[in-house]
């Protein structure tokens, strides 16, 4: 097996397929499929992963492949086909779908390391690793033990490790060991006074312990001895020291309170038992778990995880970044302890890498995260939870644009395990699946304790402002919080910013602040007294007079969470309040240390924008006011309503949940929308068959798939004329049933200078489209980098702008 098929780190069409490379004699039997390797390519070397070993090549004259960049692989055999698969699915490179596998550490700045993992006897080691831990790869390359090495890593003697260059995170820790023979320690015993205790009670340790490692407290502990003495023994070279890195487990310094699985509920049990039974017999099956907030679906997914492991099986499990709190990360470490690894965006590189790299070494059996943990590399999986399915963070919005939701449905079928979906309110896609049978749904239709909903008022802004009412806060939203506060009970306030923006608007002339880069207003920040543009990043120092009329009556717009703290600070000011926004979160641990502040009653209102809309559970929170219902409906997104109506269950939902019950308010100047009106009766069924209605006759998902073609060039004409081709080309190779519009302009169209057009496709089955869709790619490919044309696709987009 001599020749190696290789996927270059080229992120370009041209590249985006199998290149063959000879393996050189002494890289024979090292190089594997899945291990990255550096190739020559053109004149440059670059990197690549190695997909397949052959025995011959179609190709004559082949190249030599340089050298293999791992020692195991980094992708297993599922993981490289998951790759071919999602590239083909979302027309994206196969390298960009490798990358979106792996964790940043892995990407070649980082420094690599050869770990000794056990001081075993092992001469070849000893003399490498000259009393060290650590060897960097230069030196070991330089040294051309590579080879050798990658057989002592294959017998579990050393690993590669990342080195992550970020001093302050890194934690270090002193470990000692002795590699003296038996022979050469019972000499010294002799040697030594016959009254040096501690030295004596040392030395048998170390006689009974050898290679072994210790630190500093595991010895004085063992053998009563002193720091001094550990000291004296590394200067005569009995003992030596190593300097180790150790996991920066983010959630190290907290102490879990172990928790036992609780006796089921009659539904929850009906609810658990057939997926259960998917999980004894292996097999594939989708379920839907539809169940109110409070409803006790994460006992379920505690429970089958638990028969996962119980059959030495694993399980990933996906929360959405906004929810994935330290409270939800107890409740899994809390049923788990150690098996479970943790992965989000909010830890340092670093620390992804130490938690991925406990799932590779099977450490983990447990992976709780964000949507690239769909990714985790088990080789075993037994169960795969999505927790709130329908949020829109599951699709990544850059290449491979994928949806998380689809990648754990593929994996399932490969391992024969169950999915499950879990939500309040289940997206409408989802929903429409388990109603056709796809999915198999599983309901919850009571809270806990049979605690009711909470009561929900929804309060007419526009009434209030005919009342003269100019303050934020209704009338009715006032007396409530008041009324808590008498009763030292607690408040969220929630205020969705989505889609809402505080802008600079002249009151004479109405002129308002636009980037100049971009078709879209500058956001005033309060805290940096700057204009920024959301877009491209733009920014400037906030005005004093109009640009356009010089006018002095220039104000702002909109409301910030700071503003309302403002208004709250006057108009209660007895009032204790947390603010969490992306101001005051901004710092690691803030987060968490605002919300234990909460918790334990330092505050009277919790103040916040979606990031407090999920996953908290405090028993002592019986009102919950939303500030401004419809900020987000009036996006030109066709999941605005759903998106509305998601948003607010949820922020209902905080209120409530334990003995004391709850009260929403939500304030709106639409309260006659059916997803406000809807949210407030907590009616997710009348919201799906309305919905329903609305998206047949719009033919959108899930009557409808969509596939978004958007093209940007900083030539208007070239933008709209390529678009017009593309659209043209696409409407000659599908079927008449399928819905073309465009070309149109984007609902921005115009960023970072470059203007934006778009094709919309609708359709049911055209087999033709993705073929259609990569001659296009194709056609333009030469463009792309000597024009600056840009065409993005995005197969089942998630927001329209
Ligand atoms: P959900 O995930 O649907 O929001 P949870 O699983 O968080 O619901 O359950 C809500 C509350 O009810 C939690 O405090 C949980 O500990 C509790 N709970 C869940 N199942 C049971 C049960 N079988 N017996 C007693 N308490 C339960
Ligand atoms: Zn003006
Ligand atoms: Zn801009």
């Amino acid at each position: 097996m001599k020749i190696a098929e290789v996927i270059v780190d080229v992120p370009a069409l041209g590249t985006d397929k199998e290149f063959d490379y000879l393996i050189p004699d002494k890289w024979l039997g090292v190089i594997e499929p899945g291990m990255r390797v550096a190739v020559p390519f053109g004149p440059r070397t670059i990197q690549g992963f190695v997909t397949q070993i052959k025995e011959s090549s179609s190709f004559d004259k082949l190249r030599e492949l340089k050298e293999p960049l791992d020692l195991t692989p980094v992708l297993n055999k599922e993981l490289l086909e998951l790759g071919n698969w999602l590239a083909e699915e979302t027309l994206s490179f196969k390298i960009s779908a490798y990358h979106a596998m792996l964790p940043a550490a892995m990407k070649s700045k980082y420094e690599k390391r050869i770990r000794r993992i056990n001081m075993k006897d092992n001469p070849f080691l000893d003399q490498l690793f000259e009393g060290e831990i650590e060897l960097s790869w230069k030196e070991a390359e330089h040294k051309g033990v590579l080879r050798a090495l990658h057989e002592e890593i294959k017998m579990g003697n050393a690993e590669v490790i990342y080195l992550v260059k970020n001093r302050a995170e890194k934690k270090i820790v002193k470990y000692y060991f002795s590699t003296m023979s038996d022979k050469e320690l019972k000499e010294l015993l002799h040697t030594v006074r016959a009254n040096a205790f501690t030295q004596i009670r040392l030395l048998k340790f170390l006689l009974n312990h050898q290679n072994e490692r210790y630190t500093a407290n595991d010895l004085i502990e063992n053998c009563e001895c002193s720091h001094s003495t550990i000291k004296n023994f590394v200067q005569k070279g009995i003992l030596i020291e190593s300097q180790n890195e150790v996991y920066r487990d983010p959630f190290s310094h907290k102490e879990f309170a172990t928790t036992e699985p609780l006796p089921l509920t009659d539904q929850q049990r009906k609810a658990i038992a057939p997926i259960l039974t998917t999980i004894e017999d292996e097999e594939y099956q989708t379920f839907l778990l539809y169940g109110v907030t409070g409803s006790g679906k994460t006992e379920i997914y505690l429970q089958s995880i638990q028969m996962v492991l119980e059959k030495g099986q694993e399980a990933i499990v996906l929360v959405p970044e906004i929810s994935l709190t330290p409270q939800m990360v107890d409740r899994f470490k809390g049923r788990f302890g150690d098996d479970v690894a943790v992965l989000h965006s909010g830890l340092s590189v670093g620390e992804k890498y130490d938690e991925w790299r406990k799932v590779q070494r099977k450490e983990a059996k447990v992976v709780v995260g964000a949507r690239s943990a769909i990714f985790a590399p088990f080789e075993n999986l037994g169960i795969i939870i999505i927790d709130e399915e329908h949020e829109s963070s599951y699709k990544q919005e850059e290449l491979p644009r994928y949806h998380a939701r689809d990648v754990a449905i593929y994996r399932a079928k490969q391992h024969q395990c169950p999915v499950i979906l879990g939500s309040a309110t289940p997206s409408l896609e989802t929903f429409a699946r388990a109603q056709k049978g796809v999915y198999q749904q599983l309901t919850l239709s009571k809270r806990m304790n049979d605690m009711a909903l909470p009561f929900v008022s929804i309060v007419d802004m526009r009434e209030e402002m005919r009342n003269g009412n100019r303050s934020m806060f209704s009338t009715e939203l006032f007396e409530k919080l008041k009324d808590r506060l008498a009763k030292k009970e607690q408040t969220i306030l929630f205020l969705n910013k989505r889609g809402h923006s505080s802008f600079l608007l002249c009151r004479d002339c109405g002129f308002v602040m636009q980037c100049p880069h971009c078709d879209i207003s500058l956001t005033y920040h309060r805290h940096t007294s700057e204009m920024k543009c959301h877009y491209c990043g733009f920014n400037t120092q906030v005005p004093k007079t109009c640009p356009e009329c010089l006018s002095k009556h220039i104000r702002y717009f909109g409301t910030g969470t700071q503003k309302v703290e403002e208004e709250l600070n006057q108009v209660l000011p007895e009032a204790r309040i947390i603010r969490m926004d992306i101001d005051t979160t901004s710092r690691k641990g803030a987060h968490e240390k605002l919300l234990d502040h909460f918790k334990s009653g330092q505050a009277d209102i919790l103040l916040g924008t979606q990031m407090i809309a999920k996953g908290l559970d405090f028993p002592n929170i019986t009102l919950v006011g939303v500030l401004s219902a419809d900020t987000m409906l009036n996006l030109p997104d066709f999941r605005s309503g759903e998106k509305t109506f998601q948003l607010l269950t949820q922020v209902s939902g905080r209120a409530g949940r334990h003995e004391l019950s709850g009260e929403v308010v939500i304030q709106t100047y639409t309260p006659d929308h059916y997803s406000v009106e809807l949210a407030g009766k907590q009616d997710y069924d009348q919201f799906y068959k309305k919905e329903m209605v609305l998206r047949k006759i719009g033919s959108y998902p899930p009557f409808y798939y969509l596939t978004l073609v958007t093209v940007s060039h900083e030539d208007l004409m070239k933008a709209v004329a390529t678009t017009e081709k593309i659209t043209k080309h696409i409407r000659s190779q599908v079927s008449h049933d399928a819905i073309i519009l465009g070309p149109v302009a984007s609902s921005i169209p115009r960023i970072n200078d470059r203007y934006r057009y778009q094709c919309l496709i609708k359709y049911k089955h055209e087999p033709n489209l993705k073929p259609a869709l990569k001659k296009v790619l194709e056609h333009y490919q030469q463009q792309f980098q000597k024009e600056g044309l840009t065409i993005s696709i995005d197969v089942h987009p998630y927001t329209m702008l």
